[in-house]
């Protein structure tokens, strides 16, 4: 006999634990089926040193900021251990002496630090400033939106986007135009137009590329700078960005932890294999092992090849959303290095191995545009960058939880090897490439090298096989134009429902992921519950409607 419930999740990624805690809220019985012994996903604590288990680390992605209010509150968060350390200042000392550090929330030292390079620069930082606050308060509140079925002639469809398109209907045409400037230009061309120093323009520019499979130089990456920059989701003030005390981790055991006091059962181990279709309904879930379960409802938070591709089959999927899901571009060429220390970095620029501001923010490797622009081409032309770009923390500056006193744990995430390195480990090379990263700091500050305990260097090979991120990109699926809101995943889907009745669809492959952000499985629970309304109220609705 199948198992039963109302509601299977598959994947206990921290999307799927939001969807799972909010379906459970609603009142159905909902399982989540984990295939790792753990849950999380690219949201994991780990420790990857066996002989050294007093150190841990937040493994893959290590900073939070987009999780809206909405959900923290919804979920009662804080109290299953939801606590953020904000972060302290962008930090990059440069080779060629010198350093600089650019704060979030602090004109006035933003004008000192920044004048040290271009008094003009400085003079630009706070219209600068202003400007991205304008425009984050034009797309803040839509990543919260559901992305309408643009081109449908469905009455339903019709009426969601001309509420979308009366509900910007104040904006004019200069800010008309400076959105489609962010959605066209690349972070080069305008960071041009604001700025003249190297420096400046370098450490502007990381938010462009960071887990993007393009350089600075490419059009749409100003959009992706401003998909991290953007603080207010429209639902109350985000934070700036910070680090969740236990690491990212800690985020998902929160979550889990509300799904579970919700009622939600939580399996771990416990692969799925297939998305059980019948008659154009999705009606249950096997695993691996041959276990079936049934549920009504299943929503799924995987790469968008596996769930659609592999689990639910061409076969059981239109034509055209097939086709759209296969040239889903995935690409990222991202690294992730771990490392253990002894001591934190002695900055020539800034020297001192106790505790300063400057370990306290991001601790940067993106010198310059050029900097950023060759690590990218390197990979382009099929090796792993000579000199890689690097976006470093220091979590333990706040964090005591991760490591015995006296040590830390830092962070980098690194770019760029190339794209199809997911599909071969290249252990040597990676090894060679983190020793080339470490080099880059060490010329900065001298006792980086010596003062690393342990080290972990996860590339795209593993990110794929072993936490399912297909391709190796960190949001299952580019932040490029042609997939963002009403393409992401496919044009006509992006309303987290699919081609198929009854399976509903919330991983950051949706609209508002990637990110730790857990929208797209909050927005996936909630079309769900609200199908499951319309269907208690006699108006069932069909899934199959691109036309
Ligand atoms: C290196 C890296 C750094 C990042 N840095 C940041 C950052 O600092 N801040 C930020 O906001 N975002 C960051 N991100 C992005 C962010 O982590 C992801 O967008 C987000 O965690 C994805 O969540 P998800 O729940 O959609 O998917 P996932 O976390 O991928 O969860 C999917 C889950 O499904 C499970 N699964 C896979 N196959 C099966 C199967 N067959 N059956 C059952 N379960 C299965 C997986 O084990 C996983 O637990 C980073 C990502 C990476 C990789």
């Amino acid at each position: 006999m199948a198992a039963r419930y109302d509601a299977i999740v598959v994947g206990g990624g921290h999307n799927g634990l939001v969807a799972a805690a909010y379906l459970a809220r609603s009142g159905a019985k909902t399982v989540v089926l984990e295939g790792r012994h753990k849950t999380g996903g690219a949201a994991t604590t780990e420790s990857p040193w066996p002989d050294a288990p007093e150190f841990q680390v937040t493994r893959l992605s290590y900073v939070m900021s987009l999780l809206p209010p909405t959900i923290i509150n919804d979920l009662e968060l804080a109290r299953h251990g939801y606590k953020i350390y904000p972060m302290g200042p962008y930090y990059q000392a440069f080779p060629e002496g010198g350093s600089i550090k650019l704060y979030a929330d602090d004109a006035k030292r933003n004008h000192e630090s920044v004048s040290q390079w271009s008094k003009k620069d400085a003079d630009a930082m706070p219209k600068w400033d202003a400007w991205l606050a304008g425009l984050a308060d034009v797309l803040g509140p839509l990543l919260l939106t559901v992305p309408p079925a643009i081109g449908s002639r469905k009455p339903r469809d019709l009426a969601a986007t001309l509420k979308l398109a009366w509900r910007h209907r104040g904006l004019d045409v200069r800010t008309i135009a400076d959105v489609t400037r962010l959605m066209t230009m690349s972070i080069a061309d305008l960071l041009d137009d604001w700025f003249e120093s190297p420096q400046v323009k370098g450490a502007l520019a990381v938010n462009g590329v960071i887990g993007t499979w393009a350089g600075p130089y490419e059009p749409g990456t100003a959009y992706v700078m401003a998909h991290h920059s953007i603080g207010d989701v429209g639902d109350g003030h985000l934070g700036n960005w910070g680090f969740q005390e236990g690491g990212m981790g800690a985020v998902s055991s929160a979550i889990e932890s509300a799904a579970r006091e919700h009622g939600a059962e939580v399996r771990l181990n416990a692969p799925v294999a297939r998305i059980l279709v019948e008659g154009n309904r999705a009606v249950g879930v096997v695993l691996e092992n041959g276990d079936e379960i049934r549920a009504k409802v299943v929503v799924s938070t995987l790469h968008p090849r596996t769930a659609f591709l592999e689990q639910v089959g061409r076969e059981n999927l239109p034509d055209d959303f097939a086709t759209d899901i296969e040239h889903w571009k995935s690409r990222s060429g991202v690294v992730k290095i771990n490392l253990a220390l002894g001591e934190l970095p002695d900055f020539i620029a800034d020297p001192g191995t106790q505790l300063q501001e400057h370990h306290t923010g991001s601790v940067e490797m993106a010198p310059t545009m050029e900097y950023i622009e060759r690590a990218f081409q390197d990979a382009r032309d099929g090796k792993a960058a000579v000199r890689p770009f690097s976006d470093g923390v220091i979590p333990t500056a706040f964090d005591k939880t991760l490591c015995p006193e006296g040590t830390h744990i830092m962070s980098l995430f690194t770019q760029w090897v190339p794209a199809d390195w997911s599909e071969e480990p290249h252990a040597e090379e990676l090894d060679a490439y983190a020793d080339r990263m470490i080099d880059c700091y060490n010329e900065l500050a001298p006792n980086f090298k010596s003062s690393i305990l342990h080290r972990d260097v996860v590339g795209p090979y593993q990110m794929e096989h072993e936490y399912g991120l297909v391709g190796g990109n960190i949001f299952h699926g580019e932040l490029s134009l042609e997939q963002l809101f009403h393409m992401r995943p496919a044009p006509g889907y992006a309303d987290y429902r699919t081609p198929v009745d009854g399976l509903y669809y919330g991983s950051s492959a949706t609209h508002a992921g990637g990110g730790v952000c857990g929208i797209p499985g909050w927005q996936a629970a909630r079309a769900a519950i609200a199908d499951r309304k319309s269907v208690v109220r006699g108006r069932g609705r069909s899934a199959s409607r691109r036309s």
